[in-house]
């Protein structure tokens, strides 16, 4: 018999076991935090409970932990890039930045990733299968054992589309802000889509606070099926349009990534035209020099283009900030740490 993914369970789901098992109901609470406050990584350690629930749980669960493969530090600003493996053996990338309004981690959602964006490293192996809620939570959790200090922010911006992998983000987002778990308020997470649109509407009805980043990349249709197949599907002006919805219903701003790829979206007009497609919604983009990618052959634009795209848009009166490079010395862009080590 299969053993049941305990750590994906939320309380309501750990109580409903427990009691099966004949235990009381308050025992799910105590189980709970051996695995989502202490993150025990052996039943045997869980002290306060009888031995025959441990051997009981034993037998009938796994408790999924990552293995930590490789871990590289930036001389430069401190951020540390973490590749983990899984189970089944597979990897996924994890980062740690430091900044002065605490430490943020960078997850994934997926190994690999079906979206085919041109630029990114994630895409060029396609994807290999969805991660478990337990598998994201435990990369916020061993980083934080690793680094010792409290994990304040988490942005699913690594590997994988995490809109393409729905009912297991959300447990995700529920468990990781839950009160009796890390406690990571929902404000403090954000969830970064190349914009597939059904989700965005449902995501807007979860009643969460969460922050959601869409990856533009591109101010028309024409260019942004250029840079992101996602787009035959769901249109940028449909995408526009339900990111509109998201700031309404829920009140939260929304970030625009926006890729800058030198003489593909980089332009005067491509300035003009971004913002006329943005234009009225309460949010604020990102603009990010492309991160050069083996074998893909886009190039960013120099320091002086950036600037130039970044005054245009603040022009416009778009809120506009060029992100912050971190970990440049080790393997910045998503994917590239996994890749090269399965290259070796
Ligand atoms: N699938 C999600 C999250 C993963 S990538 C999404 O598409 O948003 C996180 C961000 O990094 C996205 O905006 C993605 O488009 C961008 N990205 C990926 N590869 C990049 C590269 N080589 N250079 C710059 N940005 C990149």
């Amino acid at each position: 018999m299969e053993k049941a993914d305990i750590k994906s369970w939320n309380q309501t789901e750990l109580k409903e076991f427990l009691v099966s098992l004949g235990e009381q109901p308050f025992r799910a609470k105590q189980v709970y935090s051996w695995l989502h406050v202490k993150h025990a990584e052996t039943f045997e350690e869980m002290t306060d409970i009888s031995k025959k629930l441990k051997d009981k749980l034993t037998n009938t669960c796994e408790l999924a932990v990552l293995h930590k493969e490789k871990v590289q530090c930036s001389q430069v600003d401190g951020t540390r890039k973490y590749l983990f493996s899984l189970a089944d053996g597979n990897m996924v990338e994890s980062v740690l930045m430091h900044y002065r309004h605490g430490d943020s981690v960078c997850i994934s959602s997926q190994v690999g990733c079906r979206m085919g964006c041109q630029f990114c490293a994630s895409a060029l192996g396609g994807l290999v299968r969805n991660l478990t809620p337990a598998e994201m939570l435990e990369q916020v959790y061993q980083i934080q054992k690793d680094s010792g200090r409290r994990v304040s922010h988490v942005v699913v911006m690594g590997m994988g589309e995490p809109l393409d992998n729905y009912g297991n983000l959300l447990k995700f987002i529920r468990m990781i802000s839950d009160g009796n778990g890390l406690n990571i308020s929902q404000r403090n997470l954000t969830i970064s889509t190349c914009g597939i649109v059904p989700n965005i509407y449902h995501l807007a009805e979860e009643g969460l606070q969460v922050t959601l980043a869409l990856s533009l990349h591109a101010p028309s249709q024409e260019k942004r099926l250029l840079l992101m197949p996602v787009a035959k599907k769901y249109g940028v002006i449909q995408v526009v349009e339900a990111c509109r919805h998201y700031v309404q219903q829920t009140g939260r701003r929304i970030t625009f990534e926006y890729s800058l790829v030198a003489g593909a979206n980089d332009g005067e007009a491509d300035a003009r035209q971004l913002a006329g497609l943005i234009r009225g919604i309460n949010c604020h983009v990102n603009l990010i020099p492309v991160n050069p990618v083996k074998g893909r052959g886009f190039v960013p634009p120099s320091r002086q283009a950036t600037l130039n795209f970044k005054n245009k848009l603040e022009k416009y009166g778009i809120n506009v900030t060029i992100r912050r490079e971190m970990g440049q010395d080790i393997d910045g862009a998503c994917g590239q740490l996994r890749r090269r080590f399965s290259e070796r």
